[in-house]
């Protein structure tokens, strides 16, 4: 077919100029962790991953063309809300989704305030993530972890197989032990590049977490410095490891001769608040 421009247009400024394609779907972006889910069985499986128990919102991370939110629309006793950042994909969705546009975020969910939105009411949130922002998606939500009871959705597979990996497995890190130490988590299952458009270059995993009915006994910001340093060398020992906490003078403790990798999170727990008592002590 013969492809006829204006004279200011060039093929590349043709896609700044129309943000819509003629077909009316939203181009993916690479920038913006694009890859649109084409099978329309595993976006009602990732919708559902999450039990919706005792919440009355959910807030969908990054819903594109709407394929995961159309499910969540399905269900009447949960209110859907969706924060998106690409301007072309939310007019997608005020196009496509009439019952959701006065519950659509344009904006950044790494710099969205939940209060301004929700106030103190909890929700669920879940997504087919970006995957270039993972870490930062899961590291907001344990900062925001009394708002969020639920969490899940896809990630790229490493990353929700370390999330959910146990001690002693070299996956296991930073993450693993915040999330674990705060949630129950699942791995719930595997999917192949096949099923998106672009298809990425990784398998997909899809995980989910449950917040725990009681937080550990230590502040967010004293865990996530210990455990932090503690990987920061996770191939030395704690007492080598921890060195950067200044820990305490004639302090010691067994676990001081593991490595990172060798403590579930209630141990880091116990040995961080030890740290602190022997600090206070001294
Ligand atoms: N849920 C859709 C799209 C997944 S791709 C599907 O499964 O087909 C990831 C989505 O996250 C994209 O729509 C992208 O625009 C959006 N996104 C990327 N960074 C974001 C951010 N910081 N805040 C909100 N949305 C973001």
């Amino acid at each position: 077919m013969q492809v006829t421009y204006f004279l200011w247009e060039t093929p590349e400024t043709k896609d700044y100029l129309y943000p819509m394609r003629f077909d009316g779907q939203v181009r993916a972006k690479k920038h913006l962790g694009q890859h649109f889910l084409k099978d329309e069985s595993i976006a009602e499986r990732i919708a559902a991953v999450v039990p919706f128990e005792g919440v009355e919102k959910v807030l969908e991370i990054g819903p594109g063309m709407g394929v995961m939110t159309k499910y969540l629309l399905k269900n009447p006793s949960i209110e859907t809300w969706v924060i998106e950042i690409d301007e072309e994909s939310v007019s997608y969705l005020q196009a496509n989704y009439n019952q959701l546009s006065a519950r659509i975020l344009q904006e950044d969910f790494l710099k969205w305030n939940p209060s301004k939105t929700f106030e103190d009411a909890p929700f669920a949130l879940i997504g087919n993530f970006p995957y270039n922002i993972s870490s930062q998606i899961v590291f907001k939500v344990l900062e925001e972890r009394h708002q969020i009871p639920l969490f899940g959705g896809m990630f790229q597979k490493e990353v929700a197989k370390r999330l959910c990996a146990p001690p002693g497995n070299k996956t296991y890190g930073i993450l693993s032990v915040l999330c674990q130490a705060y949630y129950d988590l699942t791995y719930d299952f595997t999917v192949p590049p096949t099923v998106f458009n672009p298809p990425p270059k990784v398998e997909s995993g899809v995980m989910h977490m449950v917040r725990k009915s009681k937080d550990p006994d230590i502040s967010f910001a004293l865990l996530k410095r210990g455990v932090k340093a503690a990987f920061g060398q996770r191939r030395k020992t704690l007492r080598n490891a921890l060195k950067v906490l200044n820990l305490p003078v004639g302090f010691d403790h067994p676990y001081l001769s593991k490595r990172a990798e060798q403590l579930s999170h209630a141990e880091f727990v116990e040995l961080l608040n030890a740290i602190e008592d022997g600090r206070t002590q001294s």
